[in-house]
């Protein structure tokens, strides 16, 4: 991390403290326009998410912690609730919206007993085809793989099988003598830097070679059908999330297209009803773009959102919103920074300290 980036971490740290712990944060909440905060996550830390990383789940007692300061102060509401409020000025409170991404059993389990008790709404955004055909995307195999093998012995293999992905068999090998063959590192290089379809049939290879199942793994981490009817009926807003989790901005316009349009459609078929809200798989400004956009609007989402931290205003762009992303490592006093308009005030000024 470079002395740059520690001292905006700091500074965006102490100036968080200062305005939750004075109280300040109610003052600022005044002063600025209405707003709604988009939090974030992927799944409660329940047993049926133990192999994912940590930067995929945060602890229930912490998200209810969040979820009761929020809820105090805020109107907590599903996605398309509070896009429509915001919009039509309906209400005074600012907003808050909980998202969860990609569709984890821990969210029916786990995440519906808390938004019971706290008395919020929340929204999921679900790929569809491990609801469709049980089948995982391949960051799923990768984390299980490096599960059973460790980094080093699974960058090894990679390399060795069948050679499927050369150029990805090679840049991983080039992790190993600077000490990151970690599983960010691997993600991240398998994630942008090959082929997707090499890299899914290397996976696929060893994740088969090691005993690894398809439905079993599926069945494991996401809900079903029946399941998501029941978060549906729970009163959680279900989403679209595409169709396998690509990054959107590496296809043809056209496969875009067929991807957000398939989940849309398999959501419809499967709940019954139209689903309104969208989010980007992986979220940054990198791995969407206007055809991305282009194709949310046309299989008929209203919004659609991003993972760059910030919060969204009356007029701000749909297919663009903002969310903060919620973690292992989240903390109170930053998410109320970010409600309150704390962050955005000195955004205005240039100064950008929320990330
Ligand atoms: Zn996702």
């Amino acid at each position: 991390m470079s002395i740059k980036h520690k001292l905006r971490r700091f500074a965006g740290e102490s100036y968080a403290r200062v305005l939750f712990h004075t109280g300040l944060h109610a003052l600022v909440d005044k002063i600025m326009p209405r707003r709604m905060l988009v939090l974030a996550g992927h799944c409660v830390s329940a047993p049926t998410c133990a192999s994912l990383p940590k930067d995929m789940k945060i602890r229930g007692d912490d998200l209810e912690r969040i979820l009761s300061w929020l809820a105090k102060r805020y109107e907590v509401v599903t996605m398309a609730e509070g896009a429509r409020r915001l919009q039509s000025g309906e209400g005074s409170r600012s907003l808050a919206v909980l998202t969860m991404d990609d569709g984890y059993r821990d969210n029916l389990t786990h995440l519906v007993p808390i938004l019971q008790r706290v008395g919020v709404g929340a929204t999921v955004y679900l790929e569809s085809r491990p609801l469709d055909a049980r089948r995982a995307n391949w960051t799923h195999k990768l984390f299980w793989c490096l599960e059973r093998m460790g980094p080093e012995p699974f960058v090894l293999r990679y390399t060795e099988i069948g050679r499927a992905d050369r150029q990805g068999s090679i840049l991983l090998n080039q992790l190993v003598p600077h000490g990151q063959a970690t599983t960010y590192h691997i993600k991240r290089l398998l994630k942008y830097e090959v082929d997707p379809l090499e890299r899914d049939r290397a996976l696929e290879a060893l994740y088969t070679e090691l005993g690894g199942v398809d439905r079993e793994l599926t069945d494991a981490l996401y809900m079903t059908w029946d399941d998501v009817r029941a978060l549906d009926r729970a009163g959680v807003e279900i989403g679209g999330h595409t169709v396998s989790h690509p990054i959107l901005a590496k296809l043809p316009a056209d496969a875009q297209a067929a991807e957000v349009r398939g989940c849309a459609e398999s959501l419809q078929r499967g709940l019954g009803h139209p689903v309104t809200s969208f989010a980007y798989p992986f979220g940054r400004n990198w791995d969407f773009d206007s055809s991305s956009i282009d194709a949310a609007r046309a299989a008929g989402f209203t919004t659609a959102t991003t993972t760059h931290a910030g919060v969204q205003e009356r007029g701000g762009d749909s297919y663009r919103i903002p969310r903060v992303m919620i973690d292992e490592d989240a903390q109170l006093h930053r998410i109320a920074a970010e409600a309150c308009g704390g962050y955005a005030l000195l955004r205005r000024i240039g100064i950008d300290l929320s990330a």
